[in-house]
């Protein structure tokens, strides 16, 4: 599934390309995405130029002059720079056609992506305004993390995914920032103390940005490839590491299912 990493890495290999072009077309395949992409998207983007790509949470926001394409990549969508005569394979259901001739292709096999288009400001369209702040953002620290959750018994880990109090922390990056930070995953997040919290949104910050930094080298894979983008998988601590001895103190690793979510913990550091 493209989580945050994905979608910022998606957003930097296309802003060049993609920056200052006019679009002159738009070609919708199969309009039926989680909700319906907009009949009239030929008409609503001929004409705009690409004023900035940005990014909320997992969302893409292209903003045109006036205007704003909001997209979401959903389970397994990706977001390319096609040529004009690379044919549309099975599952590439919207083109967004560009004055230079290339396309961004937005394929989608399980169509749980989306794409709306708004005018006025995107960030209060309604699946934008209730998001909590951006992990890498300065107002996401450890202040934010222990003021949010004085007097909660909820376990740590499911409040560290819960998107109103911090956005784009999906399963793998809570479970590799709560190792890094040596709080386990099933602790109430009301009493974590503040200099916990001041390590863990550090540690947040730290798995995401190894994960876009990793991204880098494979940003090729967004510009005229047929293929699926390499979503990249980072060198992960305990994800997906049950019975391995723990890298820090060679303690066995365990997994257990918090909140439907597999979690991965070594129980000798993480307190
Ligand atoms: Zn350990």
């Amino acid at each position: 599934m493209p989580e945050l990493p994905e979608v910022e890495t998606t957003r930097q290999g296309i802003s060049p390309h993609v920056l200052g072009r006019t679009v002159v077309a738009a070609a919708v395949r199969e309009s039926r995405l989680r909700w319906p992409v907009p009949a009239d998207l030929e008409r609503l983007l001929s004409g705009r130029t690409v004023a900035a790509i940005t990014r909320r949470g997992k969302y893409l926001l292209i903003n045109f002059d006036s205007g704003t394409l909001i997209l979401h990549l959903g389970m397994s969508g990706s977001l390319r720079l096609v040529d004009d005569n690379a044919a549309p394979q099975r599952h590439d259901h919207v083109d967004v056609i560009l004055d230079d001739g290339c396309r961004l292709r937005l394929r989608d096999p399980r169509r749980f992506g989306s794409l709306h288009w708004v005018e006025g400001d995107p960030l209060q369209h309604p699946l934008l305004a209730s998001l909590g702040p951006e992990p890498l953002g300065a107002a996401f620290d450890g202040q934010w993390l222990y003021s949010r959750s004085r007097g909660r018994r909820v376990a740590v880990k499911p409040y560290l995914m819960d998107g109103r109090v911090v956005v784009g922390v999906g399963n793998i990056y809570a479970n590799e920032a709560l190792f890094l930070a040596g709080i386990h995953p099933l602790r109430p997040a009301g009493r974590i103390s503040l200099a916990r919290y001041g390590r863990l949104a550090e540690a947040v910050k730290e798995v995401l940005q190894e994960a876009i930094g990793q991204g880098g080298t494979t940003l090729r894979d967004f510009l005229g490839s047929d293929g699926t983008p390499g979503y990249f998988s980072q060198r992960l601590r305990v994800y997906g590491r049950e019975a391995i001895p723990c890298e820090v103190c060679g303690h066995l690793l365990r997994q257990r299912r918090i909140g439907q979510r597999s979690t991965y913990f070594c129980p000798r550091c993480q307190t």
